[in-house]
């Protein structure tokens, strides 16, 4: 027996309708590309994206067809997504932070039709555009007073362009399963591949998302996702925000301490979510100024390990909470949140912090487990560490054009890359990456847990570890280090400083001091990189070993 409930696609044009009926007025703040501050609001963006899918399709786009966007958080890269959608083409998200080749690639492998790119980018475009055959017309999302002059294929500025369009239009109707948006992973080996996401998969993350152990977001809330629309699917903020009807505080190009700092305080944002690059920035610029953050209640901290001294700061000197979280590119992309069940709630101090310290647990709609790497499941104690691998309706089942050996285990889990440890009460924590574990006599060592001890030593202001040779145990830690600014420090400083917190045998063997960690266009460490510049580094004790 079939229920009796409607049929009602899960169709993302269906929250900017919402967002429009139940929130029309909710503010949508922008820092323009142009530089100033821009306002609209829902009713509006709607309207707006109305004209977006209606010129689409006098441009000639249909359905299925991929359109490109290079561009910064903004109100127009938001009414684009939703116009796009909304005729049932894609949205593609280009990273401008790749390398060009990779840039090309890309948007060749993704066959993009049109292109909607901000002013920042139209430099760049120029260099590459006799590569990319398949972009009939660049949209440069600004008005006609401020379009430069570009020898760019048929490029039009994003004002006028939609002007030629009345809005008289109405969404198209189609399966929920159809394409909606896609997004190449910024993988530092080997070529991108291109995760598509569904109108299902992407509504049903938006309210994942906002579920009260997520991110628990509400229309009372003003939302800026510094995170940018182009790295991983905007961590769903895009859709999350007008499906519960929060103000939206879009921050554009400049994500630099001052600026972010700036929005935050004049549009009282009480929400926000970035890589942890970003809030280092942040925090640096409000020790510098002695500034507070009156107005910010809660912080989402992803895409790489938020350092402990990082969530004790925000928490401890500037009232607001941390929420650790998790996830990829693959996974739409929430995977888990560090939200504190009653098991964990009545912690606090340091026993509070180790709990936060993990990447969270899962909420309904991704389920994990961790494996040895013949498949076999391994304990939730906490300690055991082995492949996390994940399933659920926001989590892709294969590449786009990618027809080999299937990305699924036979449950249908897919094998994230990382590796985490799972506690009795479903807290993961991520020990590393597989291929960035330091692997010492037949026993790894986790990469990311000596960062996180490292960078809570006060002179340090970044720090990586990666597994350089070494003769008698195949791979032994070294440490990189930054120093902030005007610091200096000594080899034995440093390790001093992590005796005792940790394993004897997980001690690295050497530290070096650099000016600069390399790092990939998601701004995590770039550990390819690393171990290339430090592949023919001596250590000490290899020397000894010898
Ligand atoms: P991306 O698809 O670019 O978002 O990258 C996903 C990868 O980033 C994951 O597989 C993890 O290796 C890493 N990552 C994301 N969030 C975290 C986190 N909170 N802690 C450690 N690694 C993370």
């Amino acid at each position: 027996m079939q229920g009796l409930m409607q049929d009602w696609p899960l169709l993302c044009h269906r929250i900017i309708d919402h967002a429009a009926i139940q929130h029309g007025a909710r503010p949508v703040i922008s820092r323009s590309v142009e530089g100033p501050i821009h306002t609209t609001d829902y009713a509006t963006i709607r309207k707006r994206a109305l004209q977006v899918a209606q010129r689409l399709e006098k441009d000639g786009i249909r359905q299925g067809d991929r359109v490109a966007t290079l561009a910064w958080n903004t109100w127009r890269h938001l009414e684009s997504w939703y116009g796009i959608m909304g005729l049932g083409a894609i949205y593609h998200t280009i990273n401008p932070r790749l390398f060009q080749d990779q840039i090309v690639w890309i948007a060749n492998h993704a066959e993009d039709r049109l292109m909607l790119a901000d002013l920042t980018f139209v430099p760049l475009l120029e260099r590459i555009a006799d590569k990319l055959p398949s972009i009939e017309r660049y949209v440069i999302l600004t008005d006609a007073a401020h379009m430069p002059a570009t020898t760019l294929r048929n490029a039009v500025p994003y004002e006028s362009w939609i002007a030629e369009a009345d809005g008289d239009f109405a969404w198209r109707s189609f399966d929920e399963n159809t394409a909606a948006g896609m997004c190449y992973t910024s993988g530092t080996t080997g070529n991108p591949k291109g995760v598509v996401y569904s109108h299902r998969s992407n509504v049903l993350h938006s309210m994942i998302a906002a579920l009260p152990d997520s991110m628990g977001v509400a229309s009372r809330d003003v939302i800026m996702p510094v995170v940018p629309m182009f790295h991983a699917n905007c961590w769903g903020l895009a859709l999350t925000s007008p499906m519960v009807g929060a103000a939206l505080v879009m921050p554009g190009p400049k994500l630099d301490g001052a600026s972010v700092y700036e929005l935050l305080n004049d549009y009282r944002v009480s929400f926000t979510a970035a890589v942890p690059t970003v809030w280092l920035m942040l925090l640096q610029h409000l020790e510098a100024s002695n500034l507070k953050l009156p107005y910010l209640k809660r912080v989402v901290i992803g895409g790489s390990a938020c350092p402990r001294a990082m969530t004790q700061k925000f928490q401890d000197v500037y009232g607001v909470e941390v929420i650790h979280a998790w996830g990829m590119t693959e996974m739409s992309p929430l995977g888990s949140l560090c939200s504190l069940k009653p098991e964990y709630a009545d912690l606090s101090g340091e026993a509070r912090l180790d709990i936060q310290n993990k990447q969270g647990h899962p909420p309904f709609g991704v389920e994990m487990k961790i494996t040895d790497d013949s498949g076999r499941e391994l304990p939730w104690d906490g300690k055991t560490f082995g492949r996390l691998k994940v399933r659920g309706p926001s989590v892709t089942r294969a590449y786009f054009k990618e027809d080999g050996p299937g990305i699924l285990d036979e449950q249908g889990f897919f094998d994230t890359g990382d590796v985490a440890t799972m506690d009795p009460y479903g807290y993961m924590q991520i020990t590393d990456r597989s291929k960035d574990v330091i692997k010492s006599g037949g026993e790894w060592i986790s990469s990311i847990e000596l960062e996180n001890l490292a960078v809570g030593h006060p002179k340090v202001a970044e720090a990586a570890v990666i597994g350089v040779p070494h003769p008698k145990w195949d791979e032994r830690p070294l440490l990189v280090i930054v120093l902030k600014k005007g610091e200096t420090a000594a080899k034995d400083e440093i390790l001093g400083f992590m005796q005792d917190k940790i394993a004897k045998w997980w001690m690295p063997d050497d530290v070096v001091f650099v000016e600069e960690i390399p790092h990939t266009a998601t701004g995590k460490i770039l550990k390819t990189a690393l171990r290339d510049r430090f592949k023919d580094h001596v250590l000490p004790t290899a020397e000894a070993a010898e």
